[in-house]
């Protein structure tokens, strides 16, 4: 971990509260993961960038050589200003209009479309495009409901009784299948989903001529506490293979594999750091609370997440047990009965595994503005973000009653 006497250095250039990355636990994830995949010939890794959006992170991304994952119109164009080659912009929309499709088809970026409707309007415009398809595998994987995306009920992806239609749709000249894509859920536990899913999509490869790419999407899971577990990479790398090396056996074709994380590449990166405002007891409950809330900070709200707490000065060995909770008004628990050193009034405390979906999902419910945000590299502290200001919150608004 990220020596605590960096963190607080950070915090005396910058407050609380505060975002920081550091950009040598990125490099070293991707690189783990690209090791751990190199049995694999043709291998291609997009960052998710939903996960950590930053402009200074993905620049970052892309000096690794990553391609990026994007969800929506305006990620595709952020990632353009980065620099992105448009063929290394992958855009995934869900629930779009054919207007945004038809953009991002425009500004030449790699298509990734999820509804057969969709693809049905668009081809009426935009004949033989490539383009990748968004298979729902129909398996439940991932931490839990919140984040299992590939099943049944679920709204993302084209369901298996659809695909007979696109094969007939390319037949006829139509379009061009290029990739097939699929992510069940992010944090998933257990190596058989994603061997299930894996299975799955190089079953339903076969039925595609054309195929250049297979995307086995994101969903890595990271350890969020000693002792949690995790993907293990090896054996993925392994499953993937097997049924590479059958494919490329009977089809003579060389496919590129894509994979697309956001957790795994920038969680462990991450640390919010917060500064206790008061410590209150009321019935039985000691409260420690935070200058934050669920609008900076809204995994363990959203999902029930786990995020260790460090205190920074270590004043005392004392242990004490608190539901560690924010400033917004509503329910905004980061822990509930977490056991640590004891805290005072004006103690800093960090919150790690914050690279994820923790500065990307913030808001500013209670008119609170959002935090600045700051990386480490070569053992720099360097800002990325300033913290917004109430000229901020105000900027876009109109005050039709001012004369
Ligand atoms: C969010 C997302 C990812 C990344 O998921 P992680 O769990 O962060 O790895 C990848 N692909 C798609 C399509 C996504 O929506």
């Amino acid at each position: 971990m990220i020596k605590v006497s960096k963190l607080k250095e950070a915090v005396s250039a910058y407050g609380t509260p505060l975002y920081i990355y550091d950009l040598d636990v990125i490099e070293k994830q991707y690189l783990k993961l690209k090791n751990s995949m190199s049995n694999i010939k043709d291998l291609k890794i997009y960052f998710a960038a939903k996960a950590l959006s930053n402009i200074s992170i993905l620049n970052y991304f892309k000096s690794l050589g990553t391609g990026l994952e994007t969800s929506s119109i305006e990620e595709v164009k952020i990632g353009l200003k980065c620099g992105f080659n448009k063929d290394d912009i992958l855009y995934s929309p869900n629930g779009v209009g054919l207007e945004e499709i038809i953009e991002a088809n425009n500004l030449g970026v790699k298509l990734n479309l999820d509804s057969l409707e969709s693809i049905e309007a668009f081809t009426e415009n935009y004949s033989e495009r490539e383009i990748s398809i968004r298979i729902n595998p129909n398996i439940y994987a991932g931490g839990n409901e919140r984040i299992s995306v590939g099943h049944k009920d679920s709204k993302f992806g084209i369901s298996e009784d659809k695909l007979s239609r696109l094969v007939k749709i390319e037949q006829e000249g139509k379009l061009i299948v290029s990739g097939i894509h699929v992510h069940t859920g992010s944090d998933i536990l257990k190596n058989e989903e994603l061997e299930l899913t894996v299975n799955k999509i190089f079953k339903i490869a076969r039925k595609f001529k054309n195929l250049k790419s297979i995307n086995l999407g994101g969903g890595i899971k990271v350890q969020y506490f000693d002792g949690d577990s995790k993907t293990d990479l090896k054996e993925y790398s392994n499953v993937i293979c097997r049924e590479l090396d059958k494919f490329t056996l009977e089809t003579n074709r060389n496919i590129q594999i894509i994979l697309e994380p956001g957790k795994f590449l920038t969680s462990e990166s991450g640390f919010f750091l917060t500064k206790v405002n008061n410590i209150k007891k009321s019935y039985n409950t000691k409260f420690a609370q935070v200058n934050s809330g669920f609008n900076h900070f809204i995994r363990p709200t959203l999902y029930n997440s786990y995020h260790e707490i460090i205190k920074l000065n270590k004043d005392n060995d004392e242990k004490e047990t608190y539901n560690v909770v924010g400033y917004i008004c509503e329910k905004d628990t980061f822990a509930q009965q977490r056991t640590i050193n004891k805290l005072k009034v004006g103690d800093l405390i960090c919150f790690k595994n914050a690279g994820a979906y923790c500065f990307s999902m913030s808001s500013n419910y209670n008119s609170r503005v959002k935090p600045a945000e700051a990386c480490i590299i070569d053992n720099k502290i360097k800002l990325i973000r300033k913290r917004e200001t109430v000229e901020n919150l105000l900027k876009n608004q109109i005050n039709i009653f001012v004369k």
